[in-house]
């Protein structure tokens, strides 16, 4: 391809220069073009690495559309899946599949696995059409060890979870995932998260964390991630790195101090971030630990006792957001409740009522899509020399089953968002989307343009390029990202989805 300002995804200065794929690889950046080879004319548009997706949640939606149409239509060609501590890496169970809830939204999609190799196997089979890489969930290794019980785990149930940490990092996995509001993990000790990252670290791979608490407990939160990755020297990452709720704006600040200091003492601490104030997840997470005891076979019944929900009540008492930040974005079965806010719901009268009854009603089948961020707080993250550009989204098919809902405009528009309303410096900006974020995974070929690299390309129109997809209206691409290579075969031209479906399961650090 020629004619096009290349940004090869290190950060340096673009320059104009002739792009040649050959046998799915870069086979040179800035040379002329060969006369036997197919010519495309990009004048006028950016060529760049395809975008590196280090936070997703497509562990379930790519086998119910392998072809991952809202990520690769926003430019992405790497999925990471399994963060959050979500993970589907064990034999099927209902307790662990109401678990991962947030996952699972297409119920035909059978899990027939028992392991993350398997799991692999079956995405591999599936044909993605974009490359995936795993997380190990730590909410998996605990449930199947330990269960939901609020309980330490013992010196063998350690044991038996690193045992198996360490054959899923062995057999491929990039690193291990913890989310510490998901049960049963609300109830793991510092101990265990500790033991997990000696073997992350050991096998020399990442750990990544949705900590505690992103509002009113973030900075004892971040220190705990933070005191891990110094205790351990596993490289860590902080999740999706917010402030929730008005009275702790700012404290995002005080966060990135934490990392600055920790990465000044040798310890390697990153932390990525989507471009909106609204963050997406399931109502069940607003409930308190004990309440989520025993798992959602248990804890579901249990919101008809009214001393239960009395107790929940008390707790919401000084909750950081209100009611009318919360908006319904995702049920398992059809309600009326869908697109709207609590407050509305309550029509002036009692949200704790509503939002109970809705977890009553759906249990762990109900997302929320909730706000009460600043953009101050977004650009400070964003600025930081560590942070890097991630969805937290989901691949989404909006003509299938997982086209359903008002989920967040994030699975559609992450990338172009970030680009066009967010970047100073289109060169450092596509860096913290591509090379910065394959790095921290340890996937060195990926997300740069350097010869004998595999093609993961997008060109891109910066005149056009832009995301469509809003909170009322989420399930639209982005504009402007008008061709998409995957390992170089063809997968978007023209704006267009060819059908084609090249990626590949990436297993260890140099797939
Ligand atoms: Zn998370």
């Amino acid at each position: 391809m020629t004619g096009g300002l290349v940004l090869d995804g290190t950060g340096a200065p673009g320059r104009y220069a002739t792009v040649l794929v050959r046998d799915g690889r870069i086979a040179s950046v800035g040379e002329a073009l060969p006369s036997d080879v197919r010519h495309v004319d990009v004048s006028g548009r950016v060529v760049c690495p395809g975008f590196v997706d280090i936070h997703t949640h497509s562990d379930l939606t790519l086998l119910s559309d392998p072809r991952a149409l809202s990520k690769v239509h926003q430019g992405v060609t790497t999925e990471v899946v399994g963060n959050c501590g979500l993970g589907v890496t064990a034999p099927e169970r209902a307790d662990l599949r109401a678990a991962v809830s947030y996952l699972d939204l297409d119920p035909s999609v059978a899990w027939t696995w028992t392991d993350l190799p398997g799991y692999l196997d079956t995405v591999a089979e599936a044909g993605p059409g974009v490359n995936v890489a795993a997380l190990v969930g730590h909410l998996v290794l605990r449930a199947v060890v330990c269960g939901f019980a609020d309980r330490p785990a013992t010196p063998a149930e350690l044991d038996t979870m690193g045992g198996l940490l360490r054959d899923a990092l062995d057999a491929g996995a990039v690193g291990l995932s913890t989310g510490l509001v998901y049960a049963p993990l609300p109830f793991a000790r510092e101990d265990e998260l500790l033991a997990l990252a000696e073997v992350t670290a050991a096998a020399g791979k990442i750990f990544t964390w949705h900590v505690r608490s992103y509002d009113d407990g973030l900075i004892e939160s971040v220190t705990q991630a933070v005191t891990v990755a110094r205790r351990t020297g596993c490289r860590t990452q902080i999740s999706h790195l917010a402030a929730v709720g008005r009275r702790n704006w700012g404290a995002v600040r005080q966060a990135l101090d934490l990392v600055d200091a920790a990465n000044a003492d040798g310890c390697s601490v990153g932390v990525d971030i989507y471009p909106y104030l609204h963050g997406n997840a399931p109502l069940a997470q607003l409930l308190p630990a004990w309440a989520q005891e025993g798992g959602p076979t248990t804890w579901v019944p249990r919101l008809a006792d009214p001393a239960v929900r009395a107790r929940i009540r008390e707790g919401w008492r000084n909750r950081p957001t209100t009611w009318d930040e919360i908006t319904i974005s995702w049920t398992a079965r059809p309600v009326p409740a869908l697109g709207s806010t609590i407050a509305e719901l309550a029509g002036g009268g009692d949200g704790d009522e509503v939002a109970l009854d809705l977890l009553a009603e759906l249990g762990t089948g109900v997302m929320m899509t909730a706000g009460g961020r600043s953009d101050d707080d977004l650009r400070t993250v964003l600025a930081h020399p560590s942070a890097v550009v991630a969805s937290d989204g989901q691949a989404l098919d909006p003509g299938g089953v997982t086209g359903a809902g008002v989920p967040h405009p994030r699975s559609y528009g992450c990338f172009p968002r970030y680009l066009t309303r967010y970047a100073d410096d289109l060169a450092d900006a596509v860096r913290r989307c591509t090379s910065a974020p394959a790095a921290r995974l340890g996937l060195t070929d990926r997300g740069v343009l350097r010869e004998g690299a595999p093609a993961d390309v997008v060109v891109f129109d910066p005149e056009r390029l832009g995301d469509r997809a809003t909170f009322t209206d989420p399930h639209r691409f982005a504009d402007g990202i008008d061709l998409v290579l995957v390992n170089g075969a063809v997968t978007v031209e023209g704006g267009e989805h060819t059908g084609t479906r090249a990626g590949h399961v990436l297993r260890g650090a140099s797939c």
